[in-house]
């Protein structure tokens, strides 16, 4: 009698080994609506505060459309106020319509 073993078949596997997750399919997207304020102008203004002139920054703001903290996109303006640059105080706008001491005894000459 002839015994048939069975045969053994070793099969190669060409795939590599199972590392076949895609890992990008959860993204992180960080967003929001910030104020970013930059400087319109400056000059020297009466503070009030101070009670001298000053000189003044006057600061524009307006709101961003902010990615991962990047601002993109710009939206409606948010407004303006002056800061005196020795005391940090801010004020209205119209503090500069305010009469200055150095104006009101400026002789014309
Ligand atoms: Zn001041």
């Amino acid at each position: 009698m002839m015994g048939e073993q069975p045969q053994k078949v070793v099969k190669d596997r060409d795939r590599p080994s199972g590392l076949e997750s895609f890992l990008g399919s959860d993204v992180l997207i960080i967003w929001g609506v910030r104020v970013f304020f930059h400087t319109a102008g400056q000059g020297v203004f009466c503070c009030p505060r101070c009670g001298a002139d000053r000189r003044y920054r006057r600061r524009s703001g307006r709101r961003f459309f902010t990615l991962f903290f990047v601002p993109i996109i710009p939206l409606s303006k948010v407004g303006e106020h002056v800061q005196c640059a020795t005391c940090r105080t801010r004020y209205h706008p119209e503090a500069l319509t305010l009469p200055r001491p150095a104006e009101q005894s400026a002789g014309a000459g």
